[in-house]
């Protein structure tokens, strides 16, 4: 019978009652079997998830040789959720025994993951199912990546014979043995080991929206939900700052084609997003899947005659970025100019100073140029290469809201077609691009 990996969110995991609801979700589909948990995180706008007050009682560790009043609103929360839950457990001890551990150990990573640890191990009580510390099988290699190998193998043995396991997300083994998390969200990147691990023929993420929206909601109220995408849409949407899921979380499932489903723990009925490999991805007659963006990137514009013959050239000005510790987001050239994209943080000190002075002596060139507060928008979908005419639409309706475009890049790719404005403009663009691929579609 095939299996499904479920991985439950932060404000999933909030409080008892939803626990109780999760149990219900998860015994209703017998593939249901292998189950991945976040900390707790926030019930109301301005509580405070559990991972912050864990690295707060690192912080008070550190400074007070002693964590016990930073501790005490952690070790509340969870004996609340074992009551609500009417749990048989002895929350008390192991609480006891956690914030002692953190005090001998010490370390940040440790501490921050005891949230997940205990959250885990108290849906496992409400199952009736293993717990697998994941400390005991993801590790992590020397130089900080994930050994995939060796996690794939020890989950794939730590599940055998159980009808229904429980693992903490959002750390593992370093190479020295300690616990080491993944970075803040990891819980997706664990849901997608564990479901890799045993060749899962879905990897659910249950959160609390019911999936990704064609664009974002602050900008365009009641925006159309995305009902299936593929990979590589999803990380160019991701990349540009649409934030359901993990963005490392992608690869290991990616990999074993299995596609990812995300659901919404407050509606189970809504079918959510469906993010499938490229190869099983049908197009659903959509010439754009969605739209995103992100404000604050700066472009570095560079003219040179001749700039095409000039062998080097584009080496030369690239080595001095690099040697800056500098990433480039986008090249869009023409033949005698280049532009860089860069995100303006990226640049911070007197890094862009020196980056210009730099290429003005490594190629001399004829004009350089600084154009900051620029916002990137990428529209993307696969249907894009296939329909004539896309990005005059796209050009049309940008033009039509009388937004001024400084630079274009259509990605090799023919996926997206992303387009730099001033930040000023960038939820003016993203409107009127919503509306002509979206709500004339209707
Ligand atoms: N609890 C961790 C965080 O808040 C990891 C996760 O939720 O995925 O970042």
């Amino acid at each position: 019978m095939s299996v499904k990996v479920c991985k439950f969110g932060g404000t999933s995991m909030a409080d008892g009652n939803i626990i109780a609801a999760i149990k219900n979700i998860i015994k209703s589909d017998p593939e249901r079997r292998f189950i991945v948990v976040s900390a707790p995180g926030k019930r109301y706008s301005d509580d405070v998830k559990i991972t912050d007050l864990l690295y707060e009682c690192h912080k008070q560790l550190l400074t007070n040789g002693s964590c016990v009043e930073a501790f005490a609103p952690v070790a509340r929360r969870f004996r609340d959720i074992v009551a609500q839950l009417g749990l048989d457990f002895d929350i008390g001890s192991v609480l006891e025994r956690t914030r002692r551990e953190i005090e001998e150990n010490a370390s940040e990573d440790f501490t921050a993951s005891r949230g997940e640890y205990l959250s885990a191990l108290i849906m496992a009580q409400t199952l009736g199912a293993r717990f697998v510390d994941a400390h005991d099988v993801i590790f992590f290699k020397e130089d900080g990546s994930l050994d995939s190998d060796k996690s794939y193998k020890a989950v794939s043995e730590a599940v055998k014979g159980a009808e229904y396991a429980v693992f903490p997300g959002f750390y593992g083994r370093g190479a020295d043995g300690n616990v080491k998390t993944f970075s803040r969200g990891g819980s997706d990147i664990s849901g997608a080991i564990v479901a890799r691990a045993v060749n899962a023929s879905l990897y659910e993420n249950w959160t609390d929206v019911s999936g990704f929206l064609a664009c974002d909601p602050r900008i365009v109220e009641g925006s159309e939900r995305i009902k299936s995408l593929s990979y590589k849409e999803l990380r160019e949407l991701s990349y540009m700052g649409a934030n359901v899921l993990h963005s490392e979380s992608i690869f290991p499932v990616r990999k074993a084609n299995i596609p990812i489903n995300i659901r919404n723990t407050f509606r189970p009925d809504d079918e959510g997003t469906l993010i499938l490999p490229t190869s099983r991805y049908i197009l659903a007659g959509n010439t754009v899947t969605g739209i995103a963006g992100r404000k604050n990137f700066t472009v570095i514009f560079i003219e040179k005659s001749l700039m095409n013959s000039e062998i080097g050239f584009i080496r030369k000005v690239l080595t001095v970025v690099e040697g800056e510790g500098v990433p480039i987001e986008h090249i869009p050239s023409g033949i005698d100019t280049m532009s860089l994209v860069i995100e303006s943080d990226a640049l911070a000190g007197n890094k862009l100073e020196r980056i210009i002075n730099g290429i003005k002596s490594a190629v001399e060139p004829d004009v350089i140029r600084v154009i900051e507060d620029i916002a990137l928008i990428a529209t993307v979908g696969h249907g894009m290469s296939s329909s004539v005419g896309t990005s005059a639409r796209l050009f049309n309706a940008i033009a039509a809201a009388d937004v001024n475009i400084k630079m274009i890049d259509q990605g090799s790719s023919e996926l997206n077609i992303v387009v730099g404005v001033s930040n000023e403009d960038y939820e003016r663009c993203i409107k009127a691009i919503y509306a002509e691929f979206f709500k004339k579609r209707v």
